[in-house]
Formats: C-alpha cells, sequence, structure tokens
C-alpha cells in the first residue's frame, strides 16, 4: 500500500529509543520539579543516566509547605461588630449602602503577607476556577471604606476571603506577631460584609468565640486527621461525596466545639470535634470557618475549594470546575528498546511490541474500567499510532492490527506520523508526507474518531522548525501537544507548559497551530510489566527515598500526580507509550493499573464525572480560557424587582457562569447537576441577564 515510504525509514526512529529514555526520566523529573520549587534542596545523587543540565534527585512527591500553628491575637481589640442594617451607624460609613445594590461578583482574598500557605491555597482555588478576585496584602496595603464599596449603592466585591483568622504576621518594625490589619480597618471590613450581605470565608483559622467556637486541642502537621461532613455539611459541599473521608495530611489545626448551636453549625467533624463550621454573627453576618491549614498541593485543600467558592459566591460565580484526564498512549504498532532487570538500564537490544492479546485485553479492561465511573463521564484513551507499523515488512506479528479493526468504535485513534521520523530538520515536504501518509492510511483503515487535524509528532519535535511546521499545516494539523517539563527557562524561545493554568500557546513561528502541553508520568516509556516499572523507578528515585518501593508503592505515590490533576481541574493530557498496555497478567496493564489508582483516589472524594477530550477540544478549551484570561469580565449583580447578571467585558471571549441557567444567553451544560451558561461576549459589550429572585441566594 506505501511501498515507496518504507524506504523512509532510517534510524531516526528507531533511536527514539536512546531519546526517550533519557526523556522519560527527563519529564518525570522536570515535571516534579516544576511542582516542587518552593522544596528545600535534597542531597539525592542518582546518577543514572541524568542529563548533564537534569538537576539530579528532584523527589518525585508533590511539595509539602510548612504548615503552622496560629498564634492566638486577642481579638478584642479587633473589632468585629457592627450595628444591624438599618440601624444608625453612628460612625456613619458604609452602613448608607441601601436600596437596591449593584454587588460586583468577585471575591476579595486578604492575606497578611502572601506567603500564608492557606492564601496561596485560596488564591490558586480562585485561578483554577476562574472566578475573578482582587487580592489584598495587609502588611502592605490598606484596606480602606472607598476599596470596599461607594457608601451608596455599588458593593465592590460580593465575598470575602480571609486566608488566616486575624492574619496575623511579625510586624517588621516591632518584631511583634500582631494583626497585619488595624481595628479601624477590621472594623471596616465587617461594616461592608453587613452592608453588602457579602459572606465571609477564614481558609485556616483559630476557632474563637467570634465563630461561636471554642478550641478542643489542636494537632501539628504531622498528625493525620480524619473527617466527615456532617448531614449539613452534606447540604453544603454538593462537590464531596456524602460518604467521603476527609483526609487531612501534612497541616496543622485545631479541633473545636460549639458555644453556640443556634448561631453555629458544624459541617466537617472528626471524632475529637470540629473542623469546618458556618457560623451567623449577632449583625447577621454569613461566616465560614475552616479550623485546619489548606496549601494548593494538599489533597483535602483542593477537594474542598470548590464548594468553598461556591459557598461563599452564593452558588453563582463566573467560572467553573471539572475533572478531566485524557490519557494519550503513543508508538502504537511500532516496537521500542525495553528495561533490562538484570542490567538495571535501558537495554536498545530488546525491542517489545504489543500484540493483539494485549490490545483486546486493554479493550476489555477499559470498557469495565468506564463502567465505574460516575454518570456523564466521558473516560477515553486516544491511541497516537504510527502507520508504518502496520506493515508485514516491518513487523511479522499481524494480531495487533486485526485487534485494531475488530475493536472498531472502542478505540480512539490519533495521529503519531507515518514511521515516528523526527521532524526537528525535516522538510516542508517531508513532514506533509509524514502527516499526511499515517491520515490516509486511518482514513482507509476508519480508525474511530481519528481526525487528521490533531497530532502528537515524535518525541515532540518539529515544533521550532518553521518548514515541519508547514507542512504539518499543510496537512490540515490544529493541534499538537507540548511537553511540559520545557519550562521557559530550558527553551524561552518556545516554552512546552502551561503559561497559565489550562492554557496553552499558540506557536511562536506558526501561529495557526496550537501547542497542548501534556504531563508526563512515571510509567516509563521502556517498561511494560510491574518489575520492570518499579525496578526502573528504583534505579532512578531510590537515594530519594532511602529504599526500594513497592509496586504498590509505585502506584500510590505516582497517582498522586494524576490525583493532584484531576482535583484541580487541570485539561492538560498525560504520556503513556505503547509498551505500557501490554497484558501483564489477567488483563491488567500497568497503564490500566495507574489508571485505576488515580481514579480509586479520586472516586473516594466526588462523584462527578471524569471527563477525556479530544485533543482539539483541549485545544479549544484552552484557546477560550486564554481569552476569557484577557477580557477582563466584570460581572455584576444589579437588584431590583427584576435582579440581573450585568456582564461587561473589554475584549471578545467567552464568559461561563456556574449557577446560572439561560439558555437564551448561552450553551447550558450541566455537570454534577450543576448549570453552567456559556456566555460569548464581544469587544467591550454588556449584556444584561434576567434573574430569577431565588436565584441571587440574597436573603437581606
Ligand atoms: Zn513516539
Amino acid at each position: 500500500m506505501f511501498p515507496s515510504l518504507t524506504a523512509r525509514r532510517g534510524v531516526a526512529w528507531r533511536s527514539l529509543c536512546a531519546f526517550a529514555m533519557r526523556f522519560s526520566v527527563l519529564v518525570s523529573i522536570l515535571g516534579a520539579l516544576s511542582l516542587t520549587a518552593c522544596m528545600a534542596d535534597d542531597d539525592d545523587h542518582s546518577s543514572h543516566q541524568h542529563p548533564g543540565h537534569v538537576p539530579q534527585g528532584t523527589p518525585p512527591e508533590l511539595p509539602r509547605l510548612q504548615s503552622k500553628p496560629l498564634t492566638r491575637l486577642d481579638t478584642a481589640k479587633l473589632a468585629r461588630s457592627t450595628a444591624r442594617m438599618g440601624d444608625v451607624d453612628p460612625t456613619g460609613s458604609i452602613e448608607r449602602v441601601s436600596g437596591n445594590r449593584r454587588i460586583t461578583q468577585k471575591v476579595l482574598l486578604l492575606g497578611a503577607t502572601g506567603t500564608e500557605p492557606a492564601y496561596l491555597a485560596a488564591k490558586a482555588a480562585l485561578d483554577r476556577i476562574g472566578v475573578p478576585y482582587r487580592t489584598l496584602l495587609a502588611a502592605n496595603e490598606t484596606l480602606t471604606d472607598a476599596l470596599l464599596s461607594d457608601g451608596i449603592s455599588q458593593c465592590h466585591f460580593s465575598g470575602v476571603i480571609v486566608a488566616t483568622s486575624s492574619l496575623g504576621y511579625v510586624n517588621p518594625t516591632s518584631g511583634a506577631w500582631e494583626s497585619a490589619m488595624d481595628p479601624a480597618e477590621w472594623q471596616s471590613l465587617a461594616d461592608f460584609e453587613a452592608a453588602c450581605s457579602a459572606r465571609e470565608l477564614t481558609w485556616y483559622g483559630w476557632p474563637g468565640a467570634e465563630y461561636g467556637l471554642a478550641p478542643a486541642g489542636g494537632f501539628d502537621w504531622t498528625t493525620p486527621v480524619d473527617a466527615t461532613l456532617t448531614a449539613a455539611g452534606k447540604t453544603q459541599f454538593v462537590r464531596v461525596r456524602d460518604n467521603a473521608t476527609i483526609k487531612y495530611r501534612n497541616a496543622a489545626g485545631y479541633r473545636a466545639t460549639i458555644t453556640n448551636p443556634s448561631t453555629t453549625t458544624a459541617l466537617v467533624t472528626d471524632a475529637g470535634g470540629v473542623l469546618v463550621a458556618a457560623h451567623t454573627a449577632p449583625d447577621g453576618r454569613e461566616l465560614m470557618i475552616s479550623t485546619v491549614d489548606g496549601s494548593p498541593y494538599l489533597t483535602h485543600s483542593i477537594v474542598l475549594e470548590y464548594d468553598f467558592v461556591r459557598w461563599l459566591t452564593r452558588g453563582m460565580f463566573v467560572g467553573k470546575k471539572r475533572a478531566y484526564m485524557t490519557p494519550q498512549i503513543d508508538d502504537l504498532f511500532l516496537a521500542n528498546d525495553m528495561w533490562n532487570l538484570a542490567t538495571h538500564t535501558n537495554d536498545p537490544t530488546v525491542q517489545f511490541r504489543i500484540t493483539g492479546t494485549d490490545l483486546t485485553a486493554f479493550s476489555t479492561w477499559q470498557r469495565g474500567f468506564q463502567q465505574r465511573l460516575p454518570a456523564g463521564s466521558s473516560f477515553d484513551t486516544w491511541l497516537a499510532f504510527n502507520g508504518m507499523g502496520t506493515l508485514t515488512s516491518e513487523y511479522s506479528d499481524t494480531t495487533l492490527l486485526a485487534a485494531a479493526r475488530t475493536a472498531g468504535n472502542r478505540l480512539s485513534w490519533m495521529n503519531h506520523t507515518w514511521d515516528h521520523e523526527n521532524l526537528d530538520n525535516a522538510t516542508r515536504a517531508q513532514a506533509r508526507a509524514e502527516v499526511s501518509d499515517n491520515c490516509r492510511l486511518a482514513n482507509q483503515m476508519r480508525l474511530a474518531r481519528f481526525n487528521c487535524n490533531e497530532l502528537v509528532s515524535p518525541d515532540v519535535s518539529g515544533l521550532n522548525n518553521v518548514n515541519a511546521l508547514a507542512g504539518m499545516v499543510d496537512s490540515g494539523v490544529l493541534s499538537v501537544v507540548s511537553d511540559t517539563s520545557i519550562t521557559e527557562a530550558i527553551r524561552p524561545s518556545n516554552p512546552g507548559n502551561n503559561p497559565s493554568f489550562n492554557v496553552g500557546r499558540a506557536n511562536p513561528l506558526n501561529p495557526r497551530i496550537y501547542q497542548v502541553p501534556r504531563h508526563p508520568t512515571s510509567i516509563f516509556y521502556d517498561v511494560s510489566t510491574p518489575e520492570t516499572e518499579t525496578d526502573e523507578y528504583n534505579t532512578i528515585y531510590r537515594n530519594y527515598y532511602g529504599r526500594d518501593l513497592s509496586y504498590a508503592e509505585v502506584l500510590d505515590k505516582d497517582s498522586e500526580f494524576g490525583l493532584y490533576y484531576l482535583l484541580q481541574g487541570d485539561i492538560d493530557p498525560l504520556m503513556f507509550h505503547q509498551a505500557n498496555l501490554k497484558n501483564y497478567g489477567n488483563g491488567r496493564s500497568i497503564y490500566g493499573d495507574w489508571v485505576e489508582a488515580v481514579a480509586n483516589k479520586y472516586l473516594t472524594y466526588f462523584d462527578a464525572p471524569i471527563l477525556t477530550l479530544r485533543q482539539n477540544g483541549i485545544s479549544g478549551e484552552m484557546q477560550a480560557r486564554g481569552k476569557f484570561n484577557a477580557c477582563n469580565v466584570t460581572a455584576t449583580l444589579v437588584e431590583g424587582l427584576a435582579p440581573t447578571l450585568e456582564l461587561r467585558t473589554t475584549a471578545g471571549c467567552v464568559v461561563p457562569v456556574t449557577g446560572l441557567a439561560a439558555s437564551s444567553y448561552g450553551a447550558v451544560e450541566t455537570y454534577a447537576g450543576e448549570p453552567t451558561t456559556s456566555i460569548t461576549m464581544g469587544a467591550n459589550q454588556t449584556k444584561l441577564i434576567p434573574l430569577a429572585t431565588a436565584s441571587t441566594g440574597l436573603t437581606r
């Protein structure tokens, strides 16, 4: 069928082995590094095949920010009471906000210095979900009445996050531990909250009387605490599973008792006390407090963040959050070199290519796995294939191709080029042929869901070669993957990481091609069994852990990254390779083991769907998120007999509003029982969206 093409098969694709060996080590280490920038240096000198420029022995674990107890500040000095609405305000300040208010749907995030882990956790949550917010670091900036409202009818925020109760910090002048806000600022905040019906969430707080709580003992960051939702908590934390065990780890905190049940409700508790509570202050202000520390990397913090934000915004907010998992398996139909258990190195003399039995077992496993996922899930695995590997002149085994045909619609396919020739020095014609020859074969074989406009280039090559890019465009390519481990520092001209959350990059040499950043995992390209995976992992990370890990431990460690991506709502695809699909026994593969390890952890917390998008779908979401980040959306709740949501943007973008079902104004998608309306906005456009009175959630 393609006899002339086989001639192009040089040594290049076979040498992917040597490259990919380094690559898979490098990406694992750098992938971890990008998450561990704030960790202390370690003393690991694991030397296995690290290229010279790769930092040695970076831990293959998520970072741990130091979590400290809170030093109690004297709240008597921090005035927090206000007159009730309608009362005469002796200070004559903000309580004049009255009548039909205009409430900007924006969160005010208060930190002391901005280094508090809880502050970083809250900021990361708002960034990921896409909620408009403004930060104020009280050590550097004064909170004024004018910043909060116009004192007449305009409220500048709809909710407040206080990173740590009392915003304690070491005053650099006095050396004393004190609140970064003075009593007048606390009073302004309370006045504003009362006047504007703004809820206040304390991400990590001391359980004081101002929350209707009393302390019942503290714990340090080494103490594991397993907690559950109370009945009230189940109604408040709608995305978290009712029966979830919330595992607080690596975080200091306090247990509390409720001093006044008529004003304070426990939401999360363990056997020893209350860990999250809601409180209504005498002046009507609504407060929520978590008495356990958080950080952007801690599971419990990310698990709870969506419902924290949902409560703070009364269930309607700009932004959205989904769980995505999009694995891509490279090199289907090709063989590659494998890890040698005897020498503990990659061995080019050992070549392996999965068979039809492996592919069929994988397909069977995937169907079973899909059935275990929550309703609405769309989990799928994308197989990036090289058509040359289907030729019997290349591989005598015919079972793999037969199994691919038999699987039909049950497998999803994408382009990895005809013969895996590295495209860094390809001519336009060569690149065009590499892409389009494979498209022709895919169409001839009727490979399900294949589209020539999506490409995983071999070794992520060709992205800095203007000729190769032109050849890709000639063939209709719209999106390629980039490598998240290639940071700005490594390649300033065209980094492969996300410039911001869930955003990729238009290729700088050819902006018609969008680069979708893809995460590596520690499931190495050259392993197919638990034994080889574990041996390679231990060879690389033995010095870090100080011992060898078992296969179960390797899966447990590396699935933390997959869980982290899922919990964050990270949309980047994940990289795996054909050898990982081998049926090593009982229909199992190390790829399937990794996916299940991730999903099993996720499913203990959530029954929200796990979504897989095809590459151009991810590209579309990323481009939309990039435009959204740049369009300066302002959403304002306008009160009145017919309340409206007023949207303004300075540039064209699509604004997702969760908690709003307004099909006349945009597509409404329901996820985990909540609607999100995607509203298309033009430059400098204003749209007024009528709201049902109930949907504002305001009861004043
Ligand atoms: Zn490949």
